[in-house]
Formats: structure tokens, C-alpha cells, sequence
């Protein structure tokens, strides 16, 4: 029998775990239920606000307001370089080398600009694999990007679909999909964790393939950075991007992520669309027609970074860099088995099933749970009945994502015990 009492969350919390960074976040005040604060699970849409952002961010202001245009190299930390600070510890996150790594634009930004170079389009092979419940941004990047090149998305983009009755992806189905178009695919591009049920594919296998049949591999990890453990570099990826603000709580629409494998930074022959930033920081005030570019992902940058918004992202990194990815992971699978196991004990009667895989190799801190009634009406009476912030993909999916930085056992706690209390009458 589970225990699913209050008691259990609260003794489950009791213990030390330097993972836990929640006093170092704003957490929201709950409207409904009786709890001051929000159990906050949506951080795989949102992350929370960092007590430090503020101040990083009112540092740049202050800078420009005392320096001016002499910011740029006298500002305190001066904006010319600013970005490259933020390289290290961007690539200790994925898994890279520094120089594999840029914080630029915005994700899907980013996905075209990487489909730019290792989209490479030829009259037999011009597929790009995808899978069929990506979030919509990235079908609609790669069906524009296939139209732009002069082809027809509806035959040169492939989707991966689960098998009947199934939620998830299946790796050797993957595998197989590949090997049947294996001459007409050029580029496999998937969401490292599926933003709709959380399945963590498997990357170094499925990048592994893809060079096989002689295509490139990127990954969208949205959902994978600050979730689960990296390896870009290792798993040879070609190219990745990721989006800031989700589980790396750099705040709403924040600077993105690209990850550019060090095989390619010198092949000068590869396509790239570029802007001054594109250029030898050393040389680029010369002014000069051609650009000259470093063998760094620094060459897909296009413009000046916005300032005012990098601070927040530094913030973030440098609580990832204190916790690090190995004890943050193993605070989330416990924080996660514990939600699962609260979950299943209810499922019968609440009538919910888990989409999200089980095995550990398969899953981040996200789960995705089927319910009976309406998803989107749910979540709002979660929220405004027992302060619970979940996520809702319609028309059945419910999303929580306890993020380990600042979620609690009693915050896992109180998501099961709504969803029970509003799904059956009573509580867990
Ligand atoms: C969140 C998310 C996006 C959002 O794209 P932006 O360019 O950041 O607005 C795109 N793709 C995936 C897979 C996502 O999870």
C-alpha cells in the first residue's frame, strides 16, 4: 500500500538535499485552497523567477544609465563580450564544448537558422523526420523551411507517429522509420523530451542512425535542457536549440540556446546565414564586406545581443552551475517516482492514466497524465480551488512538472491530492 498521507510529503521533505534551491525563487501566492503559496508545477512552460534576476537585471540598467554607449566596454560587465560568459556554463549544461555553444534569439529563431545550414536539400533527398506531436513551432518551422527551399511539406516532411493505441514513440520504430527512407532523408530534427508526454527520446541511439542513413541531426530541447542530463558533444548531434524560460527560468520569451557540433565549425563550405555578430569579434569594427568567422557556434549569430535580457539568463545558469545536472537529476527522479506513486494509487478511481514512460531512461520531471473530463477546465479548478499550477494540453492531457529546483514532496503532494479531490469527491 502507498502511503499517500500529508505526513509522508512533509517527513519526505525533512531531509537535506542540496538540489533544493526554493528559497532562492519566487514562488507565486496560491488564489484558491488552503495554502499561501502556489504548488507551482508548470515549470516545464514557465519557470520561476529567481530572487537574483532582479537585481542582474537592474545592474545592466544602471550600467547604461551611468555609461551610456561606453557600456559596451566599460560597463561592469561589459556588453561586447557579455554573451561570451555565458558560454561555458551553457555548454556544461547540454553536454558541449564552449565553443560548440551560443545563447542567441529565440528557439525557433534558432531552429531556422541551424536548418540553414544542416537542412541541405537535394532533389532525392530532401526529408526532414519529425515527430508528429511536436509542439506546433517546430512543425511549422520545418514545413516552412521545406516550402522555402522549393519543396512540398506534405511528402518531404516525415512524422513519426506512436503505434495504434499507443502515447509514445517506440525507439525501434524510430529506427526502422529511418531505415525504410534512409536515401531520401536529410534531416532528422525531434524534441529531445516530447512537450506533450514527456517521453525522453533516445538521443545517442536515434543520432547514431540518422548518421548512418547519411542524414543530419538536430534536437529541440525545449524540454530536456535543465531537465535531464546532456551529452551534444558525446552523442556526436549536429546541431540543437533550446528555449530559456522553461525548466531554465530565465523569464517569458528569454534568449535561447544553439549548440553547433566543433565537426562543423570550420567547414567553410557549409551554408549560413550571417550578420556582423556573425564575425571575428577582433576584426568586426573594421567594417569589412566579407565576414571572417571564428570556428565557433558564435558564427550563427546574427545581431548584437539584447542586453537587458542575458542578465536574467546568467542568473540562471549560475544556480544550474552550483546544483549541477547529476544531483538536480537525482532530486527529480525522486520527486517524480514520488508523484507516480501517488498518482497510480489513485488512478483507478480517478480514472487517469500516465502517459509519460516509466523507466527512468524515459522520462524527466514532467508528468503527463490522461484525465476524464475536460483538461483545460480542470487546470483552472486546480488552480482555483487548491492553489495547483498545472498545464493543460487539450482535449485530456494534464501536465505536471515538479522542476527539483524549487518544487517540494508537499508540492507533488498537494497536485494528487487536487486532482483527487476534484476528480472523485475526495481527497488521497
Ligand atoms: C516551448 C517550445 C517552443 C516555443 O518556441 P519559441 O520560439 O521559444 O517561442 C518550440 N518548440 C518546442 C518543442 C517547445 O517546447
Amino acid at each position: 500500500m502507498t502511503d499517500t498521507s500529508e505526513d509522508r510529503a512533509i517527513t519526505l521533505d525533512a531531509s537535506e538535499d542540496p538540489a533544493l534551491r526554493r528559497d532562492d525563487f519566487l514562488i507565486p501566492p496560491a488564489v484558491g485552497g488552503a495554502f499561501p503559496l502556489t504548488s507551482y508545477l508548470a515549470g516545464n512552460s514557465l519557470g520561476l523567477q529567481p530572487r537574483a534576476t532582479r537585481a542582474e537585471l537592474m545592474a545592466d540598467l544602471d550600467a547604461w544609465e551611468q555609461y551610456g554607449v561606453h557600456g559596451h566596454i566599460d560597463a561592469d560587465r561589459p556588453w561586447f563580450p557579455y554573451h561570451e560568459d555565458l558560454r561555458e556554463p551553457a555548454a556544461r549544461l547540454v553536454g558541449a564544448l564552449p565553443h560548440e555553444v551560443v545563447i542567441m534569439n529565440s528557439l525557433t529563431v534558432n531552429l531556422h537558422l541551424l536548418l540553414a545550414t544542416f537542412y541541405r536539400p537535394t532533389a532525392i533527398r530532401h526529408r526532414i523526420v519529425i515527430e508528429d506531436r511536436c509542439f506546433s513551432s517546430d512543425s511549422y518551422a520545418v514545413r516552412s523551411h521545406v516550402a522555402f527551399r522549393g519543396y512540398d511539406p506534405d511528402t518531404a516532411v516525415l512524422r513519426l507517429r506512436p503505434r495504434d493505441g499507443e502515447d509514445v514513440l517506440r525507439t525501434e520504430d524510430v529506427l526502422r522509420t529511418l531505415q525504410e527512407h534512409a536515401h531520401s532523408i536529410a534531416t532528422v530534427m525531434i524534441g529531445g523530451v516530447n512537450y506533450l508526454s514527456g517521453e525522453v527520446m533516445d538521443m545517442p541511439a536515434i543520432t547514431e542512425a540518422g548518421h548512418a542513413i547519411g542524414a543530419t541531426v538536430g534536437w529541440d530541447l525545449a524540454h530536456a535542457a535543465g531537465n535531464i542530463p546532456l551529452r551534444l558533444h558525446d552523442w556526436d548531434v549536429d546541431f540543437a536549440a533550446w528555449c530559456s524560460y522553461k525548466y531554465l527560468n530565465s523569464g517569458p520569451g528569454a534568449v535561447a540556446g544553439a549548440f553547433v557540433h566543433e565537426r562543423h565549425l570550420a567547414d567553410s563550405n557549409a551554408p549560413r546565414l550571417e550578420g556582423w555578430w556573425s564575425t571575428d569579434p577582433m576584426s568586426r569594427f573594421r567594417m569589412e564586406p566579407e565576414s571572417d568567422p571564428q570556428a565557433s557556434a558564435d558564427a550563427w549569430s546574427l545581431s548584437n545581443p539584447p542586453i537587458l535580457a542575458m542578465g536574467p539568463v546568467r542568473t540562471s545558469l549560475d544556480i544550474f552551475d552550483e546544483v549541477g545536472m547529476d544531483a538536480l537529476r537525482a532530486r527529480s527522479l525522486r520527486l517524480t517516482a514520488y508523484l507516480r506513486e501517488l498518482l497510480e494509487s489513485m488512478a483507478q478511481r480517478a480514472g487517469i492514466t500516465i502517459v509519460t514512460p516509466a523507466d527512468d531512461q524515459r522520462h524527466g520531471a514532467q508528468l503527463s497524465v490522461r484525465v476524464p473530463v475536460d483538461a483545460e477546465d480542470l487546470t483552472q479548478r486546480l488552480s482555483d480551488n487548491w492553489g495547483v499550477v498545472a498545464d493543460d494540453r487539450r482535449p485530456d492531457i494534464v501536465r505536471l512538472a515538479p522542476a527539483p529546483l524549487y518544487c517540494t514532496f508537499h508540492d507533488c503532494w498537494r497536485a494528487a491530492d487536487a486532482l483527487s479531490q476534484e476528480l472523485t469527491g475526495e481527497g488521497i
